[in-house]
């Protein structure tokens, strides 16, 4: 199995600004796996707050990249349980990106999508929310005004005066809002705010207070009116079931949890433990974002707009209609470069 790897700088619309700090730019890796002629597609979005960056990804693919001896059924096994499982321990980005550029390569192969693999009905994707971050007044009207084509905001929160950005928004725009809190709040704030949201028609509210606050948590959980969906609360399986009376939902990313594979286990585990599931995204390219899309159906909500929130994605994949998602229809991914010649 042959890897190349592309870096791509991606550069967000607006300066992008949540509960933890504010991004400028993003340094994301395209992954392309090629076996017996056929290449497939992956991407690593490695976040800092996960412990991944740009000099982690590099280092963990020098240590892999002459590792990947075998068929791509067996690498996408070693990568979800096996010996590479192991190497690649604090390194998710990097296995979301080979888990999911070997979907591309076996769904290629065998001439189907992914969601036809699966078994999944492509005409049951949710809608997207589109993710407003946190900024001045003015600019914030500016970018609910750009949010036009899109039913569902996603409100960053979780700083000083946030509730009067959040009325600010609502003066401007009718559509359904949901927040996220980024861990910036304790729990008497969120105790006293999530029934305010609540009163406000907020559908649900995201990790308002930190993961590590699990007793502040599983109260919020009893007390809340509002559904909490716990996020960095959520990177593996074993999340899911230990952390279930802690929030009424959780927040999956391909980039959390190391891609495809884990992610169809994890919302085996949401659905056994009942608890809702969200498909969520970091600032990424068309693939992961498309990558995720062909599991949305089996989600209750999404926000995969990270391909929508940059200027300069490379790729095309799935689209969004009237807030829908829209899958493509071609084998894997379905994702094409842009033409750019
Ligand atoms: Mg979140």
């Amino acid at each position: 199995m042959k890897l190349e790897i592309e870096r791509v700088k991606l550069k967000p619309r607006h300066p992008f600004e949540i509960a933890r700090g504010v991004l400028h730019e993003r340094d994301v890796f395209v992954f392309a796996l090629t076996w017996e002629g056929v290449t497939g597609f992956g991407e690593a979005s490695p976040s800092p707050y996960y412990g991944e960056d740009s000099e982690t990804v590099t280092a963990a693919i020098k240590q892999v990249k002459n590792e990947l001896d075998g068929t791509p059924g067996k690498i996408k096994s070693r990568i979800a349980s096996g010996d590479l499982r192991k190497t690649l321990d604090n390194h998710a980005s990097v296995r979301a990106a080979l888990d999911m550029a070997l979907w591309d390569l076996i769904g290629k192969t065998e001439g189907k999508p992914i969601y036809a693999m699966l078994g999944l009905d492509p005409n049951k994707t949710p809608a997207t929310s589109f993710t407003i971050g946190i900024d001045a007044p003015e600019v914030i009207d500016a970018k609910v005004d750009e949010a036009a084509p899109y039913r569902i905001l996603k409100i960053k929160m979780g700083f000083p005066g946030d509730m009067a950005v959040l009325d600010r928004i609502q003066a401007r725009s009718k559509k359904t809002i949901r927040v996220d809190i980024n861990e910036g709040w304790d729990i008497e704030t969120s105790l006293q705010l999530c029934r305010e949201l609540d009163q406000k028609g907020v559908e649900f509210v995201e990790q308002p207070i930190h993961h590590e606050c699990e007793d502040d948590l599983r109260t919020l959980k009893r007390l809340s009116p509002l559904p909490v969906i716990l996020d960095e609360s959520i990177i593996n399986p074993d999340d899911v079931w230990a952390r279930r009376d802690q929030g009424h939902g959780i927040n999956i990313k391909l980039m959390k949890c190391g891609g495809l594979t884990p992610a169809l286990t994890l919302i085996e585990e949401a659905r056994r433990a009942e608890l809702r599931v969200m498909l969520g995204c970091m600032l990424e390219t068309s693939i992961g974002i498309t990558a995720a899309a062909h599991i949305s159906p089996l989600a209750d909500y999404a926000d995969l707009d990270g391909n929508l929130l940059i200027a300069n994605d490379p790729f095309v994949g799935v689209a969004v209609h009237n807030s829908k998602l829209v899958l493509p229809d071609g084998p894997g991914l379905g994702v094409t470069r842009l033409d750019t010649t």
